[in-house]
């Protein structure tokens, strides 16, 4: 039984996710207390706990695999301790509603490596947030697929049915994870290539008129990007109130996507400068993974060292956030993450087997 404290390092539900999906991927057990200790509202949310449910189903259901609190019952809002018990990761046609507007996106991330490793295609019908903070969006996933799959054949298929926002939720959309024939591919993203387009776009729903050009209009001028690069996206009144501004910069060997999200309180002009000041980081280095891909990369590249594919990356930092994946990984499975700075800025992560 793997033991994890879920107030290590960066505490949150990262701890819990990363270790639903590598205890599937590796049929060991694991306890952990704690969970989400370092959060406002710790322990499990309605994300997390449709995370473990999404696992159990995975994972054969109740009959092959559980998932108990600490006074044995079946993991509840709340709960700050489980012990989980995985059956064998099987391929198939899964349905999960968050239930609220937190991140489905994070579920799919639960279930996304123990369907890789299945024997066939699955599909997975999400229900929650798709646009999230916090989150890795449905965009973001869609553009940084190819380096999930290290740039294989697709391993994730992405299909939106309806945009859901924080605090409506309502969002849907389809998952379909393809086990690539030959295994998890080795991860190579050293350098970025060239610049070959860069975009904005201003998803909104139900906010008041002007808010998307006023966003658009300050990212204009403060990136100096033509209109042609503005993508002012109104979305079905019905599916919001909501609103994300997206800049997606798609260079030779790597798309990366940052978002700032309209919040009520907050100007226009706050969200778009919120998103100027990342990507006018990530323009200035020379790094090609962004901070949040960083943390998303390491369970495929670890994946494909134990198949013997060793394959490595530069990110532009290394979150508290990725190190305790990291850490959390090694527990898992039999690597070590190696972490070199480099001299020019950045750091190069790869694995050992
Ligand atoms: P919680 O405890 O509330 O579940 P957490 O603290 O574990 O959440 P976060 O740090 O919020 O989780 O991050 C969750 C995941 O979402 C991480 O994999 C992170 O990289 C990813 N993520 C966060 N923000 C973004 C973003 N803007 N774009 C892409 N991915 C993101």
């Amino acid at each position: 039984m793997i033991e994890l404290d879920g107030s290590a390092g960066e505490g949150g539900g990262q701890i819990l996710r990363t270790a639903l999906a590598l205890s599937l991927v590796s049929s060991q057990p694991f306890r952990i207390d704690n969970i989400r200790a370092k959060r406002h509202k710790p322990g499990l949310l309605r994300q997390h706990l449709t995370c473990v449910q999404a696992a159990v189903a995975v994972g054969g259901g109740a009959a092959h695999t559980t998932a108990r609190n600490r006074d044995g019952g079946t993991a509840q809002l709340g709960d700050t301790c489980l012990s989980f018990t995985p059956g064998q990761a099987r391929a198939g046609e899964y349905e999960f509603a968050v239930g609220s507007a937190g991140s489905c996106m994070l579920v799919l991330q639960t279930v996304l490596w123990p369907l890789a490793l299945a024997e066939k295609v699955s599909t997975v019908l999400l229900r929650g947030g798709t646009h999230n903070p916090m989150a890795p969006s449905l965009s973001f996933l869609q553009h940084v697929e190819p380096s999930l799959a290290g740039g294989g054949a697709a391993l994730l298929e992405m299909d939106l049915r309806r945009h859901g926002f924080y605090p409506a939720g309502g969002g849907e959309a389809q998952a379909r994870i393809h086990p690539p024939a030959s295994g998890i591919a080795a991860i190579n993203l050293t350098e970025r290539g060239k610049l070959l387009r860069a975009w904005a776009e201003c998803l909104h729903a139900g906010i008041p008129k002007g808010v998307a050009e006023r966003e658009l209009e300050v990212l204009k001028k403060a990136l100096g990007w033509a209109d042609e690069q503005l993508l002012n996206r109104s979305l079905r009144a019905n599916e919001g109130p909501g609103n994300v501004l997206l800049a997606v910069l798609e260079y030779e060997n790597i798309t990366e996507v940052f978002a700032s999200y309209g919040d009520k309180g907050t100007s226009a002009e706050l969200v778009a400068q919120r998103l100027v000041k990342e990507v006018r980081a990530y323009l200035a280095h020379t790094a090609p993974v962004g901070p949040h891909l960083a943390d998303q990369l390491m369970i495929p590249l670890a994946l494909a060292a134990l198949q013997g594919r060793r394959g490595q990356y530069v990110a532009t930092e290394l979150t508290q956030h990725a190190l305790t994946n990291a850490q959390v990984i090694e527990q898992f499975l039999p690597v070590r993450f190696v972490m070199t700075p480099l001299a020019e800025r950045g750091v190069r992560v790869s694995v050992e087997a």
